[in-house]
């Protein structure tokens, strides 16, 4: 046995965050609303493990990124593997449509949820779980496509109610734009090295484009009158660039030119955006997505060309608390159970569970407590009705059912708009509360 030692408060570890019942409903709104827009879309769901092989996102994400330089939850398992908690969605779901031969059966309309894993400094909006809900298609060359995915993520966004949203936008061009332009930028920078923070300095060498994005004040200034990547881009990039920005004026989408944006991740080619919101601070960022004609082909499967993006649930679940004021209450049960006396608590338990099986959301007090105790908990929870069952109905076979709220009942007369049903009969309560 070890020593005793004094326990220790269990807690969660830093930047893992607990969802407690008050929040879940209004991330089950989410949920649901990006559903609905993805059966519109005609999107199917797709779901992979969280932990996959670490090779996987050192190809498919980059070395030099700082997810896979820094943030990774990286360990061994017992059996020797290096294995890695996923820090994002698109490596994983491009893996899956290879392994199993997705994108031979045509071209892919995919989306996920759920959490992600990335060591960073939590604070608000930053954590180290976190949840995303991501969109890819597999094998859309079109710059439509680019437009439609943009347009699922704006919609399902406004279908939300969030609104002093902006998207911005950019073209990475192709990978031979990016190499010219690299060698641009990359120029123009060394010989402005010594006004670089030290951060960038080190990016220069193993990822010159993630400087643009960099947070610094002082490099940010720099870069005003750095090369941008809109000069870089070849004729044809250029006029794709052109079709999407029209295809969402066509559906009126406002953007802004951002010549910076570049995404953190090094497989994006061509459309990056971003969707961000004034009222996040310095975490803006709610959904952000991109070309990635490359990946598939990084990874091992066919050239496919694709276009995704993926949105932070809790950065969006921020911007909605801000708007709804509060959580949203849990729903009240249909019934609340009111009941007491050996006989007739296992006769409620029976009852209450007949009703939950035809449907009805029924709250059964557990409590044995004396009846006006268990009446005040019936209001409490805001059913529309309470059942009462002690042993007298219980002798007469019947439950007693009292309407709870004062528009039932708007004189207040006690015994008012009571109603005996036998207990045998389900159908009948369900009636009454229909
Ligand atoms: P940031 O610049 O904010 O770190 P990113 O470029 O690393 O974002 P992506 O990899 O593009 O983010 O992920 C898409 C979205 O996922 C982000 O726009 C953000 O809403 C959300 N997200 C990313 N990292 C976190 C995190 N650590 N905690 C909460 N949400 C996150
Ligand atoms: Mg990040």
């Amino acid at each position: 046995m070890p020593a005793e030692r004094p326990v220790e408060k269990l807690q969660s570890l830093r930047g893992l965050v607990d969802l407690l019942p008050a929040h879940t409903p209004l991330w089950q709104r989410v949920e649901a609303t990006a559903r609905e827009h993805f059966r519109r879309a005609q999107v199917d769901e797709i779901r992979t493990p969280l932990l996959e092989a670490t090779e996987l996102f050192a190809r498919g994400i980059g070395e030099a990124t700082d997810v896979v330089g820094k943030e990774m939850y990286t360990f061994t398992d017992r059996g020797d593997r290096s294995c890695t908690l996923r820090p994002e969605g698109t490596a994983s779901v491009v893996r899956s449509a290879i392994q199993h031969g997705l994108l031979s059966q045509g071209p892919q309309r995919l989306w996920y949820g759920g959490p992600m894993f990335r060591y960073e400094r939590p604070q608000a909006g930053r954590q180290r779980q976190f949840h995303q809900i991501g969109l890819e298609l597999l094998g859309f060359a079109d710059p439509r496509s680019d437009v439609e995915a943009i347009a699922i993520a704006w919609d399902l966004l406004a279908g939300l109610g969030v609104d002093g949203l902006a998207l911005e936008l950019n073209s990475l061009g192709s990978s031979d734009d990016r190499a010219r332009y690299r060698q641009a930028l990359v120029g123009w920078l060394e010989a402005r090295s010594d006004q670089l923070d030290a951060d960038s300095q080190a990016r220069l060498v193993s990822n010159p484009l993630r400087i643009l994005d960099s947070k610094n004040p002082g490099t940010q200034a720099l870069l005003a009158g750095a090369p941008t990547l809109a000069d870089a881009l070849a004729p044809e990039s250029r006029q794709r660039f052109e079709q999407v920005q029209a295809g969402l004026q066509a559906l009126e989408i406002p953007f802004q030119l951002n010549p910076r944006l570049v995404r953190g991740l090094d497989y994006y080619s061509h459309t990056a955006f971003e969707i961000t919101s004034s009222q996040l601070g310095a975490q803006a960022t709610v959904c952000g997505g991109g070309r990635y004609d490359g990946l598939v082909g990084q990874l091992g499967g066919p050239d496919t060309p694709a276009i995704g993006w993926a949105l932070g649930m809790e950065r969006l679940v921020l911007l909605l608390g801000q708007i709804e004021g509060a959580d949203h209450a849990a729903r009240p049960p249909d019934l609340y159970v009111v009941n007491r006396g050996d006989a007739a608590e296992a006769a409620a338990l029976v009852w209450a569970r007949g009703l939950r099986q035809r449907g009805l959301a029924v709250d059964l007090d557990a409590s044995g407590s004396a009846f006006g105790k268990q009446f005040k908990r019936a209001d409490r929870s805001g059913a529309a009705w309470a059942a009462v069952l002690g042993d007298g109905e219980l002798a007469d076979g019947v439950v007693r059912l009292k309407p709870l709220r004062s528009d039932q009942n708007p004189e207040g007369d006690a015994g008012a708009g009571e109603q005996l049903v036998p207990l045998a009969d389900l159908a009948a309560v369900i009636q009454l509360l229909a």
